[in-house]
Protein backbone atom coordinates (compact mmCIF):
# COMPACT_ATOMS: atom_id res chain seq x y z
CA UNK A 1 0.00 0.00 0.00
CA UNK A 2 1.50 3.20 -0.84
CA UNK A 3 0.50 6.73 0.85
CA UNK A 4 -1.74 7.63 -2.15
CA UNK A 5 -3.78 4.42 -1.01
CA UNK A 6 -6.31 3.81 1.68
CA UNK A 7 -6.64 0.53 3.90
CA UNK A 8 -8.99 -1.42 1.80
CA UNK A 9 -12.32 -1.72 3.42
CA UNK A 10 -13.11 -4.65 1.35
CA UNK A 11 -16.32 -5.96 2.70
CA UNK A 12 -18.68 -3.60 0.36
CA UNK A 13 -20.12 -5.39 -2.52
CA UNK A 14 -19.93 -2.91 -6.01
CA UNK A 15 -22.76 -1.46 -7.20
CA UNK A 16 -23.16 -3.24 -11.69
CA UNK A 17 -23.92 0.48 -12.61
CA UNK A 18 -20.65 2.04 -11.01
CA UNK A 19 -19.29 -0.56 -13.38
CA UNK A 20 -20.74 1.28 -16.12
CA UNK A 21 -19.50 4.67 -14.95
CA UNK A 22 -16.14 3.43 -14.79
CA UNK A 23 -16.34 1.66 -18.44
CA UNK A 24 -17.52 5.48 -19.70
CA UNK A 25 -15.13 7.21 -17.61
CA UNK A 26 -12.47 6.25 -14.57
CA UNK A 27 -12.53 9.70 -13.35
CA UNK A 28 -16.63 9.43 -13.16
CA UNK A 29 -16.71 6.44 -11.53
CA UNK A 30 -14.50 7.88 -8.61
CA UNK A 31 -16.38 10.74 -8.37
CA UNK A 32 -19.36 9.33 -7.93
CA UNK A 33 -18.69 6.45 -6.01
CA UNK A 34 -15.49 7.21 -3.72
CA UNK A 35 -15.99 10.83 -3.89
CA UNK A 36 -19.60 10.52 -3.39
CA UNK A 37 -20.23 13.58 -5.51
CA UNK A 38 -23.48 14.04 -7.34
CA UNK A 39 -25.06 17.22 -9.02
CA UNK A 40 -28.99 18.59 -8.14
CA UNK A 41 -28.78 17.40 -12.04
CA UNK A 42 -29.59 13.65 -12.42
CA UNK A 43 -30.94 14.06 -16.25
CA UNK A 44 -27.61 11.95 -17.71
CA UNK A 45 -27.67 9.51 -14.75
CA UNK A 46 -31.27 8.80 -16.33
CA UNK A 47 -29.50 8.86 -20.01
CA UNK A 48 -27.93 5.96 -19.05
CA UNK A 49 -30.30 3.92 -17.73
CA UNK A 50 -34.11 3.61 -18.67
CA UNK A 51 -36.66 2.99 -16.22
CA UNK A 52 -39.88 1.53 -18.29
CA UNK A 53 -42.40 -0.53 -18.23
CA UNK A 54 -41.50 -3.90 -19.24
CA UNK A 55 -44.83 -5.71 -21.08
CA UNK A 56 -44.75 -8.72 -19.62
CA UNK A 57 -44.17 -11.62 -22.38
CA UNK A 58 -44.49 -15.54 -22.20
CA UNK A 59 -41.43 -16.63 -21.21
CA UNK A 60 -40.56 -13.76 -18.58
CA UNK A 61 -38.83 -14.76 -15.03
CA UNK A 62 -38.34 -12.08 -13.06
CA UNK A 63 -38.75 -7.65 -13.61
CA UNK A 64 -36.29 -5.90 -11.76
CA UNK A 65 -34.98 -8.55 -9.76
CA UNK A 66 -31.96 -7.46 -7.38
CA UNK A 67 -29.11 -9.31 -6.57
CA UNK A 68 -26.06 -9.60 -4.65
CA UNK A 69 -23.11 -11.47 -4.79
CA UNK A 70 -20.08 -11.24 -2.36
CA UNK A 71 -17.78 -14.37 -4.26
CA UNK A 72 -18.47 -12.30 -7.42
CA UNK A 73 -17.75 -8.54 -5.56
CA UNK A 74 -21.16 -7.33 -7.37
CA UNK A 75 -24.44 -6.36 -6.82
CA UNK A 76 -27.26 -4.55 -9.01
CA UNK A 77 -30.75 -4.52 -10.08
CA UNK A 78 -31.64 -6.47 -13.30
CA UNK A 79 -34.11 -4.99 -15.48
CA UNK A 80 -35.71 -8.08 -16.64
CA UNK A 81 -34.65 -11.71 -16.61
CA UNK A 82 -36.29 -13.92 -19.81
CA UNK A 83 -36.02 -16.88 -20.80
CA UNK A 84 -35.55 -18.28 -24.30
CA UNK A 85 -35.25 -21.48 -25.78
CA UNK A 86 -34.36 -22.86 -22.43
CA UNK A 87 -31.93 -19.96 -21.38
CA UNK A 88 -31.97 -16.75 -19.01
CA UNK A 89 -30.97 -13.76 -20.59
CA UNK A 90 -31.35 -10.74 -18.32
CA UNK A 91 -32.53 -7.38 -20.53
CA UNK A 92 -30.98 -3.74 -20.12
CA UNK A 93 -32.83 -0.76 -21.09
CA UNK A 94 -31.41 2.32 -22.64
CA UNK A 95 -32.94 5.55 -23.51
CA UNK A 96 -30.53 6.44 -26.52
CA UNK A 97 -28.78 5.06 -29.41
CA UNK A 98 -26.87 2.72 -29.53
CA UNK A 99 -23.50 2.67 -31.64
CA UNK A 100 -22.86 1.73 -35.26
CA UNK A 101 -19.97 -0.05 -36.83
CA UNK A 102 -17.69 0.75 -39.62
CA UNK A 103 -20.31 -1.49 -41.79
CA UNK A 104 -23.40 0.47 -39.88
CA UNK A 105 -24.37 -2.34 -38.18
CA UNK A 106 -25.97 -2.05 -34.58
CA UNK A 107 -23.45 -2.54 -31.44
CA UNK A 108 -23.34 -1.72 -27.79
CA UNK A 109 -21.77 1.28 -26.51
CA UNK A 110 -18.53 0.09 -24.30
CA UNK A 111 -20.27 0.96 -20.95
CA UNK A 112 -23.33 -0.66 -21.57
CA UNK A 113 -20.99 -3.72 -22.73
CA UNK A 114 -19.63 -4.33 -19.25
CA UNK A 115 -22.80 -3.18 -17.46
CA UNK A 116 -25.09 -6.33 -19.27
CA UNK A 117 -21.78 -8.45 -19.02
CA UNK A 118 -21.32 -7.50 -15.27
CA UNK A 119 -25.21 -8.60 -15.19
CA UNK A 120 -24.81 -11.97 -16.56
CA UNK A 121 -21.76 -12.66 -14.48
CA UNK A 122 -23.46 -11.36 -10.95
CA UNK A 123 -26.64 -13.99 -12.47
CA UNK A 124 -24.36 -17.00 -12.61
CA UNK A 125 -22.65 -16.09 -9.28
CA UNK A 126 -25.51 -15.36 -7.33
CA UNK A 127 -28.35 -17.86 -9.11
CA UNK A 128 -25.63 -20.81 -9.90
CA UNK A 129 -27.39 -20.92 -13.76
CA UNK A 130 -25.12 -20.58 -16.73
CA UNK A 131 -25.72 -17.27 -19.04
CA UNK A 132 -24.94 -17.31 -22.14
CA UNK A 133 -25.78 -13.75 -23.41
CA UNK A 134 -27.21 -10.84 -22.93
CA UNK A 135 -29.36 -7.68 -24.03
CA UNK A 136 -29.57 -4.29 -24.48
CA UNK A 137 -32.89 -2.60 -25.95
CA UNK A 138 -32.08 1.11 -27.69
CA UNK A 139 -35.19 3.04 -27.21
CA UNK A 140 -33.87 6.22 -29.30
CA UNK A 141 -33.82 3.68 -32.53
CA UNK A 142 -35.77 0.85 -30.83
CA UNK A 143 -32.90 -1.59 -31.90
CA UNK A 144 -32.25 -4.59 -29.85
CA UNK A 145 -28.37 -6.07 -29.29
CA UNK A 146 -27.12 -9.41 -27.93
CA UNK A 147 -23.75 -9.06 -26.11
CA UNK A 148 -22.55 -12.82 -26.00
CA UNK A 149 -20.95 -14.07 -22.47
CA UNK A 150 -17.94 -16.16 -23.10
CA UNK A 151 -14.58 -16.57 -21.67
CA UNK A 152 -12.87 -13.22 -22.65
CA UNK A 153 -16.18 -11.49 -21.05
CA UNK A 154 -16.05 -12.93 -17.63
CA UNK A 155 -12.14 -11.90 -17.72
CA UNK A 156 -13.64 -8.24 -18.89
CA UNK A 157 -15.87 -7.65 -16.10
CA UNK A 158 -13.29 -9.64 -13.97
CA UNK A 159 -10.79 -6.92 -14.82
CA UNK A 160 -13.17 -4.25 -14.22
CA UNK A 161 -13.87 -5.40 -10.91
CA UNK A 162 -10.41 -5.15 -9.88
CA UNK A 163 -9.81 -1.88 -11.24
CA UNK A 164 -12.92 -0.43 -9.02
CA UNK A 165 -11.63 -2.05 -6.36
CA UNK A 166 -7.92 0.03 -6.37
CA UNK A 167 -9.73 2.90 -7.30
CA UNK A 168 -11.76 2.66 -4.35
CA UNK A 169 -8.78 2.26 -2.26
CA UNK A 170 -6.96 5.62 -3.96
CA UNK A 171 -7.04 9.16 -2.41
CA UNK A 172 -6.04 10.49 -6.10
CA UNK A 173 -8.98 11.32 -8.56
CA UNK A 174 -7.93 9.64 -11.77
CA UNK A 175 -7.16 12.41 -14.91
CA UNK A 176 -9.92 13.70 -17.12
CA UNK A 177 -10.72 11.42 -19.75
CA UNK A 178 -9.05 12.39 -23.92
CA UNK A 179 -12.92 11.52 -24.98
CA UNK A 180 -14.05 15.21 -24.66
CA UNK A 181 -17.41 14.02 -25.97
CA UNK A 182 -18.30 12.06 -23.11
CA UNK A 183 -17.64 15.28 -21.13
CA UNK A 184 -20.37 17.11 -23.08
CA UNK A 185 -23.12 14.27 -22.15
CA UNK A 186 -21.76 14.29 -18.40
CA UNK A 187 -23.67 15.19 -15.40
CA UNK A 188 -20.31 15.81 -13.01
CA UNK A 189 -18.79 18.37 -15.55
CA UNK A 190 -19.54 20.84 -13.29
CA UNK A 191 -17.57 19.41 -10.46
CA UNK A 192 -14.60 17.66 -12.80
CA UNK A 193 -14.46 20.81 -14.55
CA UNK A 194 -12.40 18.93 -17.65
CA UNK A 195 -12.49 21.63 -20.27
CA UNK A 196 -10.70 23.87 -17.35
CA UNK A 197 -7.94 20.52 -16.68
CA UNK A 198 -7.42 20.45 -20.55
CA UNK A 199 -6.51 24.57 -20.73
CA UNK A 200 -4.62 24.13 -17.63
CA UNK A 201 -2.48 21.56 -19.03
CA UNK A 202 -2.60 23.56 -21.74
CA UNK A 203 -4.17 21.04 -24.33
CA UNK A 204 -7.14 23.25 -24.91
CA UNK A 205 -6.99 26.60 -26.32
CA UNK A 206 -10.43 28.17 -25.00
CA UNK A 207 -12.66 25.97 -22.07
CA UNK A 208 -16.31 25.75 -22.94
CA UNK A 209 -18.28 26.09 -20.25
CA UNK A 210 -20.15 23.00 -19.52
CA UNK A 211 -22.30 24.08 -16.68
CA UNK A 212 -25.10 26.61 -16.14
CA UNK A 213 -24.15 30.10 -15.99
CA UNK A 214 -26.05 30.67 -12.38
CA UNK A 215 -27.09 28.87 -9.60
CA UNK A 216 -31.13 29.98 -9.57
CA UNK A 217 -31.74 28.19 -6.56
CA UNK A 218 -33.37 30.77 -3.49
CA UNK A 219 -31.54 32.24 -0.67
CA UNK A 220 -33.77 32.38 2.06
CA UNK A 221 -33.17 34.97 4.65
CA UNK A 222 -34.55 34.83 7.83
CA UNK A 223 -34.27 38.01 9.69
CA UNK A 224 -37.35 38.28 12.33
CA UNK A 225 -37.08 37.28 15.93
CA UNK A 226 -39.50 34.11 16.55
CA UNK A 227 -39.38 33.54 13.08
CA UNK A 228 -39.72 29.44 11.99
CA UNK A 229 -38.62 27.43 9.86
CA UNK A 230 -40.00 24.06 9.49
CA UNK A 231 -40.88 21.46 7.25
CA UNK A 232 -43.90 20.36 5.30
CA UNK A 233 -43.77 17.11 3.33
CA UNK A 234 -41.20 17.97 0.60
CA UNK A 235 -41.22 21.73 0.98
CA UNK A 236 -39.13 23.85 3.41
CA UNK A 237 -42.19 26.15 5.53
CA UNK A 238 -41.47 29.52 6.84
CA UNK A 239 -43.63 30.90 8.93
CA UNK A 240 -43.48 34.29 10.50
CA UNK A 241 -45.44 36.72 12.73
CA UNK A 242 -48.47 38.25 11.36
CA UNK A 243 -47.58 37.09 8.45
CA UNK A 244 -48.97 34.45 5.77
CA UNK A 245 -46.92 30.91 6.02
CA UNK A 246 -44.75 31.23 2.94
CA UNK A 247 -44.09 27.13 1.18
CA UNK A 248 -41.07 26.33 -0.87
CA UNK A 249 -40.35 23.24 -2.57
CA UNK A 250 -36.83 22.41 -1.35
CA UNK A 251 -35.16 21.86 -5.08
CA UNK A 252 -35.91 25.62 -5.13
CA UNK A 253 -33.96 26.15 -2.24
CA UNK A 254 -30.08 26.56 -2.02
CA UNK A 255 -29.58 28.33 1.25
CA UNK A 256 -31.21 28.96 4.64
CA UNK A 257 -29.55 32.16 6.27
CA UNK A 258 -30.59 32.45 9.76
CA UNK A 259 -30.62 36.01 11.46
CA UNK A 260 -30.64 37.25 15.08
CA UNK A 261 -33.15 34.43 16.94
CA UNK A 262 -34.64 33.31 14.05
CA UNK A 263 -35.19 29.39 14.56
CA UNK A 264 -35.57 26.53 12.67
CA UNK A 265 -36.70 22.95 13.74
CA UNK A 266 -35.66 19.96 13.95
CA UNK A 267 -36.90 17.94 10.88
CA UNK A 268 -36.06 21.16 9.04
CA UNK A 269 -32.66 20.65 9.83
CA UNK A 270 -32.71 16.78 9.36
CA UNK A 271 -34.27 17.57 5.64
CA UNK A 272 -31.90 20.17 5.02
CA UNK A 273 -29.45 17.93 5.36
CA UNK A 274 -30.48 15.53 3.35
CA UNK A 275 -31.41 18.04 0.39
CA UNK A 276 -28.15 19.27 0.65
CA UNK A 277 -29.35 22.93 1.27
CA UNK A 278 -27.21 24.86 2.94
CA UNK A 279 -27.85 26.35 6.88
CA UNK A 280 -25.90 29.52 8.13
CA UNK A 281 -26.10 31.58 11.45
CA UNK A 282 -25.71 35.12 11.65
CA UNK A 283 -25.69 36.83 14.67
CA UNK A 284 -28.07 39.63 15.54
CA UNK A 285 -24.95 42.47 15.46
CA UNK A 286 -24.12 41.27 11.81
CA UNK A 287 -20.94 38.66 12.46
CA UNK A 288 -21.18 35.38 10.69
CA UNK A 289 -21.30 32.73 13.47
CA UNK A 290 -21.31 29.08 11.78
CA UNK A 291 -23.46 26.36 9.48
CA UNK A 292 -24.55 23.73 9.71
CA UNK A 293 -21.65 21.13 8.34
CA UNK A 294 -23.21 17.57 7.01
CA UNK A 295 -21.03 16.96 4.16
CA UNK A 296 -18.46 14.98 5.44
CA UNK A 297 -19.15 12.92 2.68
CA UNK A 298 -15.83 12.13 0.54
CA UNK A 299 -12.40 11.66 2.94
CA UNK A 300 -10.13 11.52 0.13
CA UNK A 301 -10.70 15.40 -0.96
CA UNK A 302 -9.62 16.49 2.86
CA UNK A 303 -7.00 13.80 3.01
CA UNK A 304 -5.69 15.26 -0.41
CA UNK A 305 -6.09 19.19 1.03
CA UNK A 306 -4.48 18.27 4.34
CA UNK A 307 -1.61 17.41 2.70
CA UNK A 308 -1.44 19.99 0.10
CA UNK A 309 -2.18 22.44 2.79
CA UNK A 310 0.69 20.97 5.10
CA UNK A 311 3.30 22.17 2.31
CA UNK A 312 4.64 24.89 2.99
CA UNK A 313 5.83 25.89 -0.17
CA UNK A 314 2.45 25.15 -1.40
CA UNK A 315 0.64 27.33 1.21
CA UNK A 316 2.93 30.44 0.30
CA UNK A 317 2.59 29.76 -3.30
CA UNK A 318 -1.44 30.11 -3.12
CA UNK A 319 -0.97 33.10 -0.11
CA UNK A 320 0.99 35.19 -2.90
CA UNK A 321 -1.51 34.27 -5.52
CA UNK A 322 -4.32 35.48 -3.25
CA UNK A 323 -2.73 38.72 -2.14
CA UNK A 324 -1.48 39.33 -5.25
CA UNK A 325 -5.44 39.23 -6.60
CA UNK A 326 -6.90 41.27 -3.56
CA UNK A 327 -4.17 43.40 -3.90
CA UNK A 328 -4.84 44.05 -7.51
CA UNK A 329 -8.75 44.14 -7.32
CA UNK A 330 -8.47 47.33 -4.37
CA UNK A 331 -5.93 48.93 -6.61
CA UNK A 332 -8.30 49.04 -9.79
CA UNK A 333 -11.13 50.21 -7.68
CA UNK A 334 -9.04 53.04 -6.43
CA UNK A 335 -8.32 53.48 -10.04
CA UNK A 336 -11.99 53.34 -11.49
CA UNK A 337 -12.35 56.50 -8.72
CA UNK A 338 -9.72 57.78 -9.43
CA UNK A 339 -11.17 58.74 -13.51
CA UNK A 340 -14.38 60.47 -11.94
CA UNK A 341 -12.36 63.02 -9.67
CA UNK A 342 -11.20 66.23 -10.57
CA UNK A 343 -8.87 67.92 -7.70
CA UNK A 344 -9.08 65.35 -5.27
CA UNK A 345 -7.10 63.02 -7.80
CA UNK A 346 -3.45 63.72 -6.81
CA UNK A 347 -3.06 62.26 -3.74
CA UNK A 348 -5.34 59.16 -5.15
CA UNK A 349 -2.75 58.69 -8.27
CA UNK A 350 0.19 58.45 -5.64
CA UNK A 351 -1.54 55.38 -3.19
CA UNK A 352 -2.39 53.77 -6.75
CA UNK A 353 1.78 53.82 -7.36
CA UNK A 354 2.80 52.85 -4.09
CA UNK A 355 0.58 49.97 -4.15
CA UNK A 356 2.25 49.04 -7.46
CA UNK A 357 5.38 49.28 -6.51
CA UNK A 358 4.16 47.00 -3.71
CA UNK A 359 2.47 44.41 -5.66
CA UNK A 360 5.89 43.90 -7.54
CA UNK A 361 7.38 42.39 -4.29
CA UNK A 362 4.42 40.24 -3.73
CA UNK A 363 5.33 37.48 -5.93
CA UNK A 364 9.22 37.31 -4.55
CA UNK A 365 7.97 37.30 -0.99
CA UNK A 366 9.90 34.34 0.80
CA UNK A 367 7.48 33.83 3.80
CA UNK A 368 3.96 33.84 5.11
CA UNK A 369 4.81 36.67 7.63
CA UNK A 370 6.69 38.58 4.68
CA UNK A 371 3.17 38.69 3.07
CA UNK A 372 1.52 39.72 5.77
CA UNK A 373 3.42 42.78 5.98
CA UNK A 374 3.30 43.67 2.45
CA UNK A 375 -0.72 42.78 2.94
CA UNK A 376 -1.15 44.97 5.84
CA UNK A 377 0.38 47.78 4.03
CA UNK A 378 -1.79 47.81 0.82
CA UNK A 379 -5.03 47.37 2.87
CA UNK A 380 -3.56 50.78 5.21
CA UNK A 381 -2.90 52.71 1.64
CA UNK A 382 -6.33 51.31 0.33
CA UNK A 383 -8.33 52.12 3.57
CA UNK A 384 -6.46 55.42 3.60
CA UNK A 385 -7.92 56.20 0.02
CA UNK A 386 -11.04 55.10 0.32
CA UNK A 387 -12.48 58.24 1.41
CA UNK A 388 -11.57 59.59 -1.95
CA UNK A 389 -14.41 57.50 -3.70
CA UNK A 390 -17.24 59.03 -1.51
CA UNK A 391 -19.50 62.08 -3.64
CA UNK A 392 -19.30 65.70 -1.62
CA UNK A 393 -23.10 64.76 -1.73
CA UNK A 394 -23.14 61.84 0.95
CA UNK A 395 -23.87 62.89 4.10
CA UNK A 396 -21.24 63.36 6.97
CA UNK A 397 -22.34 60.24 9.16
CA UNK A 398 -22.02 58.35 6.25
CA UNK A 399 -18.45 59.33 5.48
CA UNK A 400 -15.87 56.88 5.50
CA UNK A 401 -12.83 57.91 8.05
CA UNK A 402 -10.93 54.48 9.44
CA UNK A 403 -11.65 50.78 9.18
CA UNK A 404 -12.92 49.87 12.10
CA UNK A 405 -14.48 46.16 13.25
CA UNK A 406 -15.58 44.70 16.52
CA UNK A 407 -17.82 46.66 17.10
CA UNK A 408 -17.91 48.93 14.01
CA UNK A 409 -17.67 52.60 14.92
CA UNK A 410 -19.54 54.26 12.17
CA UNK A 411 -22.15 53.46 9.34
CA UNK A 412 -19.93 52.77 6.81
CA UNK A 413 -17.89 50.47 9.05
CA UNK A 414 -21.46 48.61 9.80
CA UNK A 415 -22.22 48.42 6.32
CA UNK A 416 -18.63 46.72 5.56
CA UNK A 417 -18.65 44.75 8.01
CA UNK A 418 -22.26 43.17 7.51
CA UNK A 419 -21.36 42.76 4.30
CA UNK A 420 -17.95 40.68 4.81
CA UNK A 421 -20.41 38.39 7.27
CA UNK A 422 -22.56 37.61 3.89
CA UNK A 423 -19.78 37.10 2.21
CA UNK A 424 -17.86 34.60 4.71
CA UNK A 425 -21.31 32.84 4.87
CA UNK A 426 -21.37 32.37 0.47
CA UNK A 427 -17.74 31.19 0.80
CA UNK A 428 -18.47 28.69 3.28
CA UNK A 429 -21.34 27.22 2.33
CA UNK A 430 -19.16 26.86 -1.20
CA UNK A 431 -16.28 25.37 0.52
CA UNK A 432 -18.99 23.03 2.46
CA UNK A 433 -20.56 22.14 -1.16
CA UNK A 434 -17.28 21.64 -3.11
CA UNK A 435 -16.51 19.14 0.39
CA UNK A 436 -13.32 20.83 1.37
CA UNK A 437 -12.22 21.65 5.33
CA UNK A 438 -13.36 24.91 6.14
CA UNK A 439 -10.75 25.12 9.34
CA UNK A 440 -8.33 24.08 7.16
CA UNK A 441 -6.94 27.32 5.29
CA UNK A 442 -3.38 28.37 3.72
CA UNK A 443 -2.86 31.88 4.42
CA UNK A 444 -5.01 32.84 7.84
CA UNK A 445 -4.49 31.43 11.29
CA UNK A 446 -6.88 30.33 13.27
CA UNK A 447 -7.96 33.10 15.79
CA UNK A 448 -10.69 33.74 15.56
CA UNK A 449 -14.31 31.17 15.11
CA UNK A 450 -14.03 31.81 11.11
CA UNK A 451 -12.71 29.24 9.62
CA UNK A 452 -9.33 29.95 8.02
CA UNK A 453 -10.08 28.31 4.49
CA UNK A 454 -12.75 31.03 4.52
CA UNK A 455 -11.48 33.59 5.48
CA UNK A 456 -8.49 33.14 2.59
CA UNK A 457 -11.00 32.54 -0.30
CA UNK A 458 -12.99 35.58 0.93
CA UNK A 459 -10.17 38.20 0.21
CA UNK A 460 -10.82 37.60 -3.39
CA UNK A 461 -14.82 38.87 -3.47
CA UNK A 462 -14.14 41.50 -0.82
CA UNK A 463 -13.29 44.48 -3.41
CA UNK A 464 -16.13 43.28 -5.88
CA UNK A 465 -19.07 41.94 -4.09
CA UNK A 466 -19.08 44.21 -0.62
CA UNK A 467 -16.66 47.03 -1.34
CA UNK A 468 -18.26 48.14 -4.23
CA UNK A 469 -21.85 47.77 -3.44
CA UNK A 470 -21.40 49.83 -0.57
CA UNK A 471 -19.44 52.17 -1.91
CA UNK A 472 -22.07 52.14 -5.27
CA UNK A 473 -24.95 52.52 -1.95
CA UNK A 474 -23.96 55.33 -0.16
CA UNK A 475 -23.10 57.47 -3.17
CA UNK A 476 -26.48 57.01 -5.01
CA UNK A 477 -27.87 58.09 -1.45
CA UNK A 478 -29.96 54.62 -0.56
CA UNK A 479 -29.21 54.61 3.14
CA UNK A 480 -31.28 56.62 6.13
CA UNK A 481 -29.10 57.52 8.60
CA UNK A 482 -31.79 57.23 11.43
CA UNK A 483 -34.00 54.21 9.89
CA UNK A 484 -31.31 52.02 8.60
CA UNK A 485 -28.87 51.84 11.43
CA UNK A 486 -28.79 51.58 15.37
CA UNK A 487 -26.28 54.07 17.19
CA UNK A 488 -25.04 53.32 20.82
CA UNK A 489 -22.16 55.65 21.74
CA UNK A 490 -19.28 54.43 19.46
CA UNK A 491 -20.92 51.28 18.24
CA UNK A 492 -23.11 51.12 15.11
CA UNK A 493 -25.13 48.21 13.46
CA UNK A 494 -27.51 47.99 10.81
CA UNK A 495 -31.55 48.43 11.78
CA UNK A 496 -33.80 45.50 10.34
CA UNK A 497 -34.36 47.78 7.35
CA UNK A 498 -30.80 48.46 7.33
CA UNK A 499 -30.61 44.55 7.05
CA UNK A 500 -33.32 44.26 4.39
CA UNK A 501 -31.95 46.63 2.41
CA UNK A 502 -28.30 45.51 2.33
CA UNK A 503 -29.21 41.81 1.96
CA UNK A 504 -31.61 43.08 -1.82
CA UNK A 505 -28.77 44.79 -3.02
CA UNK A 506 -25.89 41.88 -2.14
CA UNK A 507 -28.28 38.98 -3.48
CA UNK A 508 -28.58 41.54 -6.74
CA UNK A 509 -25.06 42.36 -6.53
CA UNK A 510 -24.42 38.22 -6.61
CA UNK A 511 -26.75 37.91 -9.43
CA UNK A 512 -24.35 40.10 -11.73
CA UNK A 513 -22.14 37.94 -14.11
CA UNK A 514 -18.54 38.80 -14.85
CA UNK A 515 -16.08 37.14 -17.57
CA UNK A 516 -13.56 35.39 -16.05
CA UNK A 517 -10.28 36.89 -16.95
CA UNK A 518 -8.13 33.71 -17.69
CA UNK A 519 -11.49 31.03 -18.63
CA UNK A 520 -13.02 33.74 -20.64
CA UNK A 521 -16.62 32.59 -20.12
CA UNK A 522 -19.17 34.56 -17.96
CA UNK A 523 -21.17 33.42 -14.68
CA UNK A 524 -22.80 35.06 -12.12
CA UNK A 525 -20.95 35.95 -8.79
CA UNK A 526 -22.73 32.97 -7.06
CA UNK A 527 -21.18 30.57 -9.56
CA UNK A 528 -17.62 32.12 -9.70
CA UNK A 529 -17.82 31.59 -6.13
CA UNK A 530 -18.07 27.72 -6.08
CA UNK A 531 -16.34 27.97 -9.36
CA UNK A 532 -13.06 29.45 -7.29
CA UNK A 533 -13.43 27.13 -5.02
CA UNK A 534 -13.06 24.26 -7.47
CA UNK A 535 -10.16 25.78 -9.09
CA UNK A 536 -8.30 26.37 -5.50
CA UNK A 537 -8.78 22.30 -5.46
CA UNK A 538 -7.31 21.64 -8.85
CA UNK A 539 -4.27 23.29 -7.35
CA UNK A 540 -3.03 20.52 -5.31
CA UNK A 541 -4.19 17.91 -7.87
CA UNK A 542 -1.93 19.19 -10.87
CA UNK A 543 -4.41 20.97 -13.30
CA UNK A 544 -3.20 23.98 -11.28
CA UNK A 545 -2.29 27.80 -11.85
CA UNK A 546 -5.83 29.21 -12.60
CA UNK A 547 -6.89 30.15 -9.38
CA UNK A 548 -6.92 33.77 -7.88
CA UNK A 549 -7.04 35.26 -10.92
CA UNK A 550 -10.35 37.46 -10.60
CA UNK A 551 -9.52 40.94 -11.03
CA UNK A 552 -11.89 43.48 -11.04
CA UNK A 553 -11.16 45.15 -15.02
S1 LIG B 1 -16.58 15.42 -17.13
FE1 LIG B 1 -15.40 14.11 -18.51
S2 LIG B 1 -13.50 13.64 -17.41
FE2 LIG B 1 -14.98 14.43 -15.92
S3 LIG B 1 -15.94 12.63 -15.08
FE3 LIG B 1 -17.26 13.33 -16.72
S4 LIG B 1 -16.55 12.20 -18.53
FE4 LIG B 1 -14.95 11.98 -16.99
Amino acid sequence: MNSSELPDSGQETLRVSALHALAYCPRLFYLEEVEELYTQDEAVFAGRRLHVEIEKEEGDVYESLMLESEALGLRGKVDALRTRSGQTIPYEHKQGRCRRDEQNQPQAWDSDRLQILAYACLIEAALGIMVTEGRIRYHADNVLVKVPLDEQGRQQVRQAIEQARQLRRSTERPPVTSNERLCVRCSLAPVCLPEETRFAQAEATQPMRLFPEDDDREIVHVLEPGACVGRSGDQIKISRKDEPTITLPARQVGQIVLHSYSQISTQALYFCAEQQIGVHFISGGGRYLGSLNTRQGSIQRRIRQYRALSDSEMSLKLARQLVLCRGQSQRRFLMRGQRNLNQAGEPLQQTIDQMERLLRLVPQAESLERLLGLEGNLASLYFAALPCLIGDNVPAELRFIRRSRRPPQDRFNALLGFGYALLLKDVVNSILVVGLEPSLGFYHQPRTQAPPLGLDLMEIFRVPLVDMTVMGAVNRGQWDIWEDFEVRGHRVWLSDSGRRKFINLYERRKEETWKHPILKYSLTYRRLIELEVRLLEKEWMGEGNLFGHLVIR
